[in-house]
């Protein structure tokens, strides 16, 4: 399925799966396939890529599956696949 979120490596437009987003730019080898889910529970949507394509990384809360609410910074990597999730508190 389509998506209206963009790649942040190449500017293609992210497909998704039930469990991840990839680029439609696979074939031409681009690797990038970020998880949805994190903790459990579905974290990343296309408004949230979408808006760490404006910002250095975006802020977020998320409720992890056993009920833990964590505070997180989203961010592209260049030289990575993903998206990096670092823990606030
Ligand atoms: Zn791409």
């Amino acid at each position: 399925m389509i998506t209206k979120a963009k790649c942040p490596k190449c500017g293609g437009y992210l497909k998704r799966t039930e469990r991840t987003y990839y680029c439609s730019n696979r074939r031409w080898g681009c690797k990038f396939s970020p998880w949805i889910y994190y903790g459990g529970r579905r974290l990343l949507t296309v408004k949230l890529i979408n808006e760490m394509h404006k910002k250095d990384y975006v802020e977020c809360y998320h409720k992890k599956k056993n009920g833990k609410m964590m505070h997180l910074r989203l961010m592209f990597r260049e030289d990575r696949l993903d998206i990096d999730c670092e823990i606030l508190n």
